[in-house]
């Protein structure tokens, strides 16, 4: 078993025991994890960028940012979980996909879109 099967299968025990399959449709998984990346990005709403770094050296605001970077694996996790996408393969293959849309000579220290190379 790998490590995110091992996990997926944690959340999804989690779950299992409150009985909340028949809440997470992939509509609502969606807005679960939009909602949870939206709590990871209001951590930083108004800061600047070295503000924005000084987050990590905060333990009290450091585990708030934990806490809100796991509920939105939390939801990554149970959606693969619940409508079997394998994270592995869909990862590999989109890195694949975006290394042939931003390939090394042209994409290198650059933060243009792939279109704008
Ligand atoms: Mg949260």
């Amino acid at each position: 078993m790998t490590q995110i099967e091992r996990m997926a299968d944690e959340v999804a025990q989690f779950c299992k025991e409150r009985d909340w399959d028949q809440f997470h449709g992939p509509k609502d998984l969606a807005i679960g994890l939009v909602t949870e990346a939206s709590e990871v990005l209001e951590k930083f709403r108004f800061l600047s960028e070295s503000e924005a770094l000084e987050v990590f050296q905060d333990s009290e605001k450091r585990t708030e940012l934990e806490d809100e970077i796991a509920d939105t694996l939390f939801f990554i996790l149970r959606f693969a979980q619940r409508h079997k996408i394998d994270l592995e393969k869909s990862l590999t293959a989109k890195i694949a996909k975006s290394a042939a849309k931003y390939p090394i000579e042209k994409a290198r220290g650059s933060n243009r879109k792939y279109d704008q190379l």
